[in-house]
C-alpha cells in the first residue's frame, strides 16, 4: 500500500457532472455504467453516493460478482443492478443469486434466453435483451428477432424490461463516421418488430457517452454513460452546449522521493538508458506497481509551470521524470506532484501519449494507491 500518494475521488465533481449530464439528457433515465470498480474509482462508494445524494437508482455492472458485491456492500437503499456481459447465466446456482439479489442479467443469445425461460424461479425476472447491431461481439442477431418474439410469446411472455443495443464507434465523429448511424437504424427497426407483435418494451437504450457527447440516440428512455460521468472525453472534439465543463473526478498525486541535476549522456536506472538532454531528474513515487505501465515513457506531466517527461525503463515503485534544468530549484524532495486533477483533458492527454486510451489508463491504476473520497 502507499503511503504519500492516492487518488482522491471527489464526489462532489460526480454530481457537478452529472447535473450536467442531466440538462444535456432532461429527457431520459441514466442507467451509470459502474463497472471495473467504477472504471478504477471505487464502485461501492460512487454507487452509495449516487443513489443516495444523486438519486439514480440503475446501475450497470459487467460480472455477477460486482453486482453480488453491491447488494452486499449495499443493503439499505434501493436500486436496480444489471448484468450486462459476464452473467454466468449456466447453473441453478448462478440463477438463484439473480432472484434473491434482485439482480437482472442481460440475455444476449438464445441458450440463455432458453435457460431462463425454463426456470421457475425466473417465471417473474424482468426480461432484458440485448441485440448485435453491429459490433460482433456480444447480442442476438438480427436473424433471431422474431424466435426470440416466438419464444417470449410461448412462454407467456407479454413485455421486455429493457430492450438494448451498443455502439462499436461513437466515440468517433458522427460526421465522418457512418457506423453509429446504421446500428442505429437498426436498433429502431428491432423495437418496431416487437412493438407490432404485440410485446411490450418498457425501456430501450442505445447511448453510451460518445454518443451522448454527440447528441445521438436520446430518443430512447434511457442513457448508458460510463466515462463521461467520471469526466474525461469519451469524442475527442466534445464540445457542448454547456456554460460549465465536465470535471475529472480523480486527483492522483505522489511525492518526489529524490531530486538531482543530470547530464546529457549519463544513464539512469534499469538498462541504463541514456539521458538526452541536460535536466533536473524527480523520482517520483509510482511505478509499474501502481499501474504506470512501460508505455509511460515519453508521456509528459505539466508541474509547476515546466513540462516534465517520463524517461527510462519504468520501475516497479518508481518513475523518472526529467524536468528542463530551470526547474531544479523548484522541485522539492518530499513535495507533493499531482498528476492529474479535475481538467479531464490532463487525463485524455496522458493516456493518449502512454499509448493507450483513457478507460485503460483509470482501471490499470492498481490497489496499492488508495481511493480517498471527499466531497469538496
Ligand atoms: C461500458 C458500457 C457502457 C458505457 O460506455 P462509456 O463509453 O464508458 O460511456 C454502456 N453500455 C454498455 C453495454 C457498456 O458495457
Amino acid at each position: 500500500m502507499r503511503y504519500n500518494t492516492q487518488m482522491i475521488v471527489h464526489l462532489d465533481r460526480l454530481q457537478h457532472n452529472y447535473e450536467l449530464l442531466k440538462q444535456l439528457t432532461p429527457n431520459n433515465q441514466t442507467l451509470f455504467m459502474v463497472k471495473a470498480d467504477g472504471y478504477g474509482h471505487g464502485m461501492v462508494n460512487l454507487v452509495r453516493f449516487a443513489c443516495e445524494k444523486l438519486k439514480i437508482t440503475e446501475f450497470g455492472c459487467a460480472s455477477l460478482g460486482e453486482a453480488v458485491l453491491l447488494r452486499e456492500e449495499i443493503r439499505k437503499l434501493e436500486f436496480e443492478i444489471y448484468v450486462f456481459s459476464d452473467t454466468s447465466l449456466w447453473t441453478m446456482k448462478t440463477a438463484k443469486e439473480y432472484s434473491e439479489k434482485r439482480i437482472l442479467p442481460v440475455i444476449s443469445s438464445m441458450r440463455d434466453l432458453d435457460f431462463i425461460l425454463g426456470q421457475k424461479d425466473f417465471r417473474y425476472l424482468p426480461i432484458c435483451l440485448k441485440f448485435d447491431t453491429g459490433m460482433n461481439r456480444l447480442g442476438f442477431p438480427l436473424s433471431e428477432v422474431d424466435q426470440v418474439i416466438d419464444k417470449l410469446k410461448k412462454n407467456g411472455r407479454k413485455s421486455v424490461y429493457h430492450l438494448l443495443s451498443h455502439f462499436s464507434s461513437s466515440y468517433i465523429n458522427l460526421d465522418f463516421n457512418k457506423k453509429p448511424e446504421k446500428q442505429y437504424e437498426l436498433f429502431k427497426d428491432i423495437k418496431k418488430t416487437f412493438k407490432a407483435s404485440g410485446i411490450d418494451v418498457e425501456r430501450t437504450s442505445m447511448a453510451n457517452s460518445g454518443a451522448i457527447e454527440q447528441n445521438f440516440a436520446l430518443e430512447e428512455s434511457h442513457i448508458r454513460p460510463g466515462l463521461m460521468l467520471y469526466g474525461p472525453y469519451c469524442y475527442l472534439d466534445r464540445k457542448l452546449p454547456l456554460d460549465k465543463p465536465f470535471l475529472n473526478i480523480s486527483t492522483l498525486e505522489t511525492n518526489i522521493i529524490r531530486v538531482f541535476q543530470i547530464k546529457k549522456g549519463q544513464e539512469i536506472g534499469y538498462g541504463d538508458v541514456v539521458i538526452q538532454r541536460d535536466g533536473a531528474m524527480a523520482i517520483f513515487a509510482l511505478g509499474y506497481g501502481d499501474g504506470l505501465t512501460l508505455n509511460y515513457r515519453g508521456a509528459k506531466i505539466e508541474w509547476k509551470g515546466f513540462s516534465g517527461e517520463f524517461v527510462g525503463r519504468m520501475n516497479m515503485d518508481m518513475a523518472m521524470v526529467l524536468f528542463p534544468p530551470e526547474a531544479f530549484k523548484h522541485l522539492k524532495e518530499g513535495e507533493k506532484v499531482i498528476l492529474w486533477d479535475k481538467d479531464p483533458q490532463v487525463v485524455t492527454k496522458l493516456a493518449h501519449e502512454a499509448h493507450t486510451i483513457t478507460y485503460e489508463l483509470l482501471l490499470t491504476i492498481s490497489s496499492r494507491i488508495p481511493r480517498q473520497y471527499t466531497l469538496k
